[in-house]
Parts: C-alpha cells; structure tokens; sequence
C-alpha cells in the first residue's frame, strides 16, 4: 500500500478505492467542478457500456431486467439511437414485467366484485410502482462518485501540487459540495480535514458570488438604459449560474 494512503487514513480500514489518474485528468481537463467533469465522463461510460455488447451478456440482461433505468436515463439511452441494443433491453424488460402482471390480471378477470377488482388492481400498481424504482446508471455513478470524492479529498491532502492546481479551478458546485464533505470525513483527519474543509468552503464562496455578480450583470444588460454597455463576457452567466447550483454531471434519481 502507498504509504502515504496509510498515513491519511491512520491504519482505519480502507472502503475506498484511488482513482488518482483520472481525478488528475480531469483537473487537467478544465476549470469546472472537478466532480461534474468526472461524473459527465462516468456517466457516459455507462450508458455506453449499457447500449453496447453487454445486452448479450446474461448476468447484465437480469440486471437490466430486475432493476433496469430511471425514467431520465430511459431517455438519454432512446436519444443514443442504438435501436438493436435498446430493442433488446426493451423485449426483455417487457417480458419480465408480463410475467410479473399476468397472474394478477388473471385473477382481475375473474373478479365478481369491484372489491375483489380493487385489490387485483393494487397488487398491479404496487408492481408497477416497483419498476420504477433503481435504476442501473445511477447506482453505478453513485459508487464512482464515491471513489472520485474520496481520492479528491485524499489527493488535496497528500499531495501539494494537486492542492496547487486545484486551487486555480473555479470549485466545486453547490450540488456535489455537502456529498463531497461527508466522504472528505473519512478520507481526512485532524488538521489536514479543517483545512480541506476551510480552504473548499472559501473557494465555494468565492465562484457564489463571482457567478452572482456575473449574473446580475447579464440580467442588468436587459435594460434599455445599458444597451450600449460590455456583456464582459456575461451572455451565458445564467447558465454557468444554473450549473453552480444544480452540477451538470450527477446521478438522476436518489438510489
Ligand atoms: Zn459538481
Ligand atoms: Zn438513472
């Protein structure tokens, strides 16, 4: 093991794996939150691997099968246009939520009372509540996420020039900051984590109101009396505010 991993950690039993090189990439990559840019990829990743030779794997049809997508990634992987792939996902997954309904509509059909109906009729939406609940690309973005805010935090406190270089990135988003905290909990100790925590919390100050004065002058340029005024670069200061607040790679539903 690194020894520096077992310094960081203090001998407590590792749960996460490093991903060093591709938290350095994407440090590399761009300015943004260094989390989103690692998300977007990761999740990309999956979808991919979702529409490709994996649907004739067995043990990923079952998957697909019993916990299958969220209704956003459904839809991310009909705009793929991988019409064979999803043609297989889809006839299988229809095939088990058949075979799942069938006997219950069965008994719907022999009903002699509206009550009797009624619980046939439950009993289907209660199995079709269940369907949509997991979702495969999410789950495995939630575990990566993981592993990527934990080799983030464990970098920051190893290593100098990842300190240096991730100062001069915009920061994290206001959506991954709390879900980066909790993991920095356990990937930090004593000094080493209230300076993560103060130096992150600073940098996360400091892009809120730089997005918020750029917004505010993009808003301003709406008026008459600014018309001829510099933009100073503000035309799409919404949209980088919007992507502050919300992070533009993350999981879709809570898993
Ligand atoms: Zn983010
Ligand atoms: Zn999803």
């Amino acid at each position: 093991m690194d020894p520096k991993y077992r310094a960081a950690i203090g001998g407590r039993v590792i749960k996460y794996k490093l991903e060093t090189i591709p938290v350095w990439d994407a440090l590399q990559e761009n300015n943004e939150c260094l989390l989103c840019t690692l998300m977007e990829k990761a999740e990309n990743r999956y979808i991919d691997y979702y529409l490709g030779s994996s649907v004739m794997n067995p043990e990923t049809r079952v998957q697909v099968n019993t916990t299958g997508f969220c209704h956003t990634h459904y839809q991310v992987l009909t705009k793929a246009v991988k019409p064979q792939a999803l043609g297989l996902i889809a006839n299988t997954h229809l095939q088990e939520t058949s075979r799942q309904l069938e006997p219950e509509i069965q008994r719907l059909k022999k009903a002699g009372s509206a009550k009797k109906a009624r619980t046939s009729i439950s009993k289907i939406a209660q199995l079709l509540k269940a369907r949509e609940t997991g979702c495969l690309i999410c789950s495995s973005m939630d575990t990566a996420f993981n592993r990527y805010a934990y080799t983030l935090a464990y970098l920051w406190g190893s290593d100098q020039e990842f300190r240096a270089a991730y100062a001069k990135t915009r920061g994290i988003c206001l959506h991954h900051f709390p879900l980066l905290m909790d993991i920095a909990e356990k990937a930090l100790q004593k000094q080493t984590l209230l300076d993560f925590y103060q130096n992150i919390t600073e940098q996360m100050e400091k892009h809120l109101s730089a997005a918020l004065e750029e917004v505010h002058w993009m808003t301003q340029m709406f008026k008459s009396e600014n018309r001829d005024k510099d933009w100073r670069g503000c035309q799409d200061a919404h949209e980088r505010a919007i992507h502050l607040e919300t992070g533009r790679g993350r999981r879709k539903q809570e898993v």
